[in-house]
């Protein structure tokens, strides 16, 4: 049991239920937390409101009740967090580290264009900084995190903070260490610029909410899938604008299907087949290094958790440098 404190999460979107690709998120997380002796809170992030499914939430938490994976607290809901986002979002705007923006993306495709850049396939192209010095007039359509005035503070003064994971930014660059892929960076403004925290349709951004809620909620540890590693350092910094700790983060191997590509519900990825939940789990057990139970026989689903807990520390414990 580590001093201070262990509070993790799994935090589903219910866009679908979940499949092998999830529960290995959702089974790793709560490896980890008990391996800490820690607690393992579960938060529904149905902040994307026309991408999720009805019944989906439910769905979740029954397959997880399921797998022998029960929360230590009650759910929380990011539909229910409206209010706390707006207060996020309000003190970020009172410091001059959020800003409204009146760009659609025909705007930005053109401020990038007159500044000469060539759109790259499949990336959504950094916020070219219009609005940063205001509206001129125009109306209000999105907010947007002013990544490039925190990113200039930070640089000067690197945040460190007790108890607590840190990153740093030198070199242009912000830098942090997952505790599976090792030294990470990323050069945000570059690379991501000032991105949304409330958009156009009135929706809160999955970046505004996840570190808020994570805030609010306590969370000291972060384990979740490698598709979400280039997420965190512009989770860090709204962490340091909003003035809380940074997590110590984790993230897992995703399972690809046949074709390679990252096993998702958008890519038709089937739910996890409920009537053989250890078959499923090991599925996730062995995509996350754990061996394989077939030296123990018969074996019920709470030993095997139980083994996978003792198996996890070694693995996963210790920072790689
Ligand atoms: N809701 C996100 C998803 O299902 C995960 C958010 C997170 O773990 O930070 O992809």
């Amino acid at each position: 049991p580590t001093a201070g404190g262990y509070v993790g999460r799994f935090a589903p979107s219910p866009t679908g239920p979940l499949h092998a690709g999830s529960l290995v998120a959702a089974l790793a997380s709560w490896l980890d937390a008990r391996a800490h002796g820690g607690q393992w809170l579960v938060r529904i992030e149905d902040v994307d409101t026309p991408r999720c499914q009805s019944g989906a939430a439910e769905h979740i938490l029954h397959q997880l009740a399921t797998c022998g994976l029960h929360p230590d607290g009650p759910v929380l809901w990011q539909s229910s967090r409206a209010s706390a986002y707006q207060a996020a979002l309000d003190a970020l705007l009172a410091r001059g580290l959020a800003y409204p923006c009146a760009c659609s993306r025909k705007d930005i495709a053109l401020a990038h264009a007159a500044q000469g850049h060539a759109r790259e396939r499949h990336t959504e192209l950094p916020y070219p900084g219009t609005c940063r010095s205001g509206l001129h007039g125009r109306n209000a359509r999105a907010w947007r995190f002013n990544a490039h005035d925190v990113w200039s503070k930070v640089a000067q003064t690197p945040y460190q903070c007790a108890q607590a994971a840190s990153f740093l930014i030198a070199n242009n660059t912000l830098h942090w260490q997952d505790r599976r892929l090792g030294a990470q960076q990323q050069d945000v403004p570059a690379s991501v610029g000032d991105f949304v925290l409330r958009r156009a349709d009135g929706l809160w951004a999955y970046q505004l909410a996840v570190v808020v809620d994570d805030a609010a909620q306590g969370i000291t540890h972060i384990v979740r899938g490698e598709d979400l590693a280039d997420n965190t350092p512009r989770q860090m910094l709204l962490q340091h604008a909003l003035g809380v700790p940074t997590p110590h983060y984790l993230h897992t191997p995703l399972v690809r299907a046949a074709d390679g590509e990252k096993l998702s519900k958008q890519h038709g990825a089937p739910a996890i087949d409920l009537r053989q939940p250890l078959q499923a789990l090991s599925a996730a057990a062995t995509v996350l290094g754990l061996s394989s139970l077939s030296h123990h026989g018969e074996i019920a689903l709470p030993e095997a958790l139980a083994l996978w807990v003792r198996a996890w520390m070694p693995l996963y414990n210790l920072p790689r440098d």
